[in-house]
């Protein structure tokens, strides 16, 4: 109904991470806000809902486009973490790009 005014916004509750670290455990959960992703579709109305995992093809580029915005706001200058990277983090958990550390060339 409302699927052409959906906007994608960056998940409130982790802060586009799509998951949080146990202060305690260490153990990394991913976000129930999002499903994980990061991102939510925020409807007219202003509620947010996990994008479906079905729809993850059609909004790819937008992600990747916040993702890189958020990137920059931390001062991270490389790449963003490409679209299906994401599933891979849920099994992963800890999803820290790879490249992060030698990403000084
Ligand atoms: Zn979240």
């Amino acid at each position: 109904m409302s699927a052409t005014e959906r906007k994608i916004a960056r998940c409130v509750s982790c802060d586009g991470f799509g998951w949080f670290e146990d202060e305690f455990s260490g153990e990394a959960e991913d976000c129930d806000w999002c499903a994980g992703a990061g991102y939510v579709f925020r409807d007219e109305s202003g509620r947010d809902k996990p994008i479906p995992k079905r729809d993850y093809a059609a909004v790819a580029a937008e992600l990747e486009q916040l993702e890189v915005e958020r990137l920059r706001e931390m001062g991270y200058q490389g790449e963003a973490r490409k679209p299906w990277r994401q599933a891979i983090r849920k099994d992963t958990h800890l999803g820290r790009n790879p490249y992060c550390r030698d990403a000084d060339s």
